[in-house]
């Protein structure tokens, strides 16, 4: 959802006469406009802000026309401070006001630094324009926001309640972007699958994949991040009978054990998720479920842990994001009692880390010999430009290196195209393929 608004953010501006800075401009530092898109959920990110704005503190001293915009969650959260904090800020915005940045930008160049968020949306974020960082992969909003309130999460404070965007308004954009080249899509809310809520449609969201799975030109439809506690078996259903719907899935566990669920206030149990999974896989049984996990939660006992080890194991996720457990301001879990001591956490996080490692190995190690379609990403490295490697996502959006030499009689794969490759290694983040 941040690099969607970095996306609206950049097609704002550049409606507004502004243009990306070249390599060349921000090495000699000579730009007009640093933008920086924060996020709140996790407290490294905060830390990592006040450094960047050490740096162009210097920055700013060398070319004082240079205005600094501070944008995203923590800006939200933190707008009081940012300014006191670093005076050489010009603009501070939120997540409801991406549309206003020209002006406050404008403003502040006459009457000085200005800080302006707006509580509630007004302007829903896919009514700005966007500069999408890939011409063949777009990135699309149904809804934002989140009427749930688990205990260690932020974002409800910062982004507000849900607020569902119309469909046939969505389907114009995907028909939009269609026509421009793009063939996947990546729908996203901050809860998705409870798309419609607004409305009192629980069946929404997959009417929603539905119509957008008919758009002509649309070949992989992706989305994130459902919540299990309102997954409804109709969005399995709909998956399944969908050739262009992705056999793909991330879905944040965030803890095996009931008791800490119920602390964090996720609305289900270790055996309702695994209950989904089962249904999942039993419709698709070559889906890749990925998940997020939080470790260290206030009060997690021993059992607790071996409690999440065992879903994990039972779950057999493709990957998991694991995260130590973050106090967040605002959110109820900074007040529990019982929070854990740091090596506690550490030592956790690193024997589940082992656990999911090994299980993603075996996991891609089964793929070898299998012959996949892959998109051909953006993502290229420095040593893929000397191999001609490049990477590709099958469409349980595995990572797949393969190589593309430039000397091949065979037309070069580029980004944006689909081919049919061969695995033939594995490795614990991705695989390898040949074209067949
Ligand atoms: S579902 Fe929970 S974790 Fe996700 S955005 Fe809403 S409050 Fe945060």
């Amino acid at each position: 959802m941040n690099e969607h608004d970095s996306e609206r953010m950049a097609g704002v501006l550049e409606e507004n006469g502004y243009c990306l800075a070249s390599d060349e401009s921000l090495e000699q530092r000579k730009i007009d406009l640093y933008v920086i898109n924060t996020c709140a959920v996790r407290e490294h990110a905060a830390s990592r802000l006040y450094g960047n704005l050490g740096h162009l503190a210097d920055w700013k001293k060398r070319n004082p026309s240079m205005q600094i915009a501070v944008g995203g969650c923590l800006a939200q959260k933190d707008r009081g401070v940012i300014i006191e904090r670093a005076p050489w800020v010009d603009v501070v915005f939120g997540t409801n006001n991406i549309h206003m940045l020209p002006d406050l930008l404008l403003d502040a160049k006459v009457n000085g630094p200005k800080v302006s968020t707006l509580d509630k949306l007004t302007v829903f974020p896919s009514d700005v324009s966007a500069v999408r960082s890939s011409k063949f992969s777009a990135k699309v909003a149904i809804s934002v926001g989140c009427n749930n309130l688990c205990t260690f999460c932020i974002v409800p404070h910062l982004r507000g309640k849900e607020r569902d965007r119309n469909m046939s308004e969505i389907s114009q954009e995907i028909e939009g972007l269609a026509a421009d080249g793009v063939t996947e899509v990546m729908l996203l809310g901050q809860n998705v699958n409870t798309y419609g809520r607004e409305f009192h449609d629980k069946y929404a969201f997959s009417a929603l994949l539905e119509k957008v799975s008919d758009i002509k030109g649309i070949k992989r439809i992706r989305f994130m991040s459902p919540h299990p506690s309102g997954f409804t078996p109709d969005v399995a259903e709909v998956m399944a009978g969908r050739d262009n719907i992705m056999n793909s899935i991330h879905m944040p566990l965030q803890s095996g054990s009931d008791s800490i669920l119920k602390r964090m206030r996720r609305g289900y149990t270790a055996s309702k998720f695994m209950h989904i999974l089962d249904d999942l896989r039993a419709k698709m049984p070559d889906i890749a479920v990925t998940t997020d996990i939080i470790i260290g939660f206030p009060a997690e006992t021993d059992a607790d842990f071996r409690a999440t080890c065992d879903v994990v194991r039972d779950a057999n996720f493709q990957s998991a994001f694991i995260f130590n457990y973050s106090p967040r301001p605002l959110t109820p879990a900074i007040d529990y009692p019982d929070q854990l001591p740091d090596d506690v956490k550490s030592a956790r996080f690193k024997e589940l880390f082992d656990l999911q490692e090994a299980i993603t190995l075996e996991l891609n190690k089964a793929q070898i010999g299998k012959t996949v379609e892959v998109l051909v990403t953006d993502e290229q490295g420095k040593k893929d430009a000397e191999t001609g490697r490049i990477s590709a996502r099958d469409k349980q959006f595995r990572l797949i290196h393969i190589d593309n030499p430039v000397s091949s009689a065979r037309e070069r794969l580029m980004p944006g195209d689909y081919a049919d490759v061969t695995v033939t290694k594995a490795a614990p983040h991705h695989l390898i393929g040949e074209r067949k």
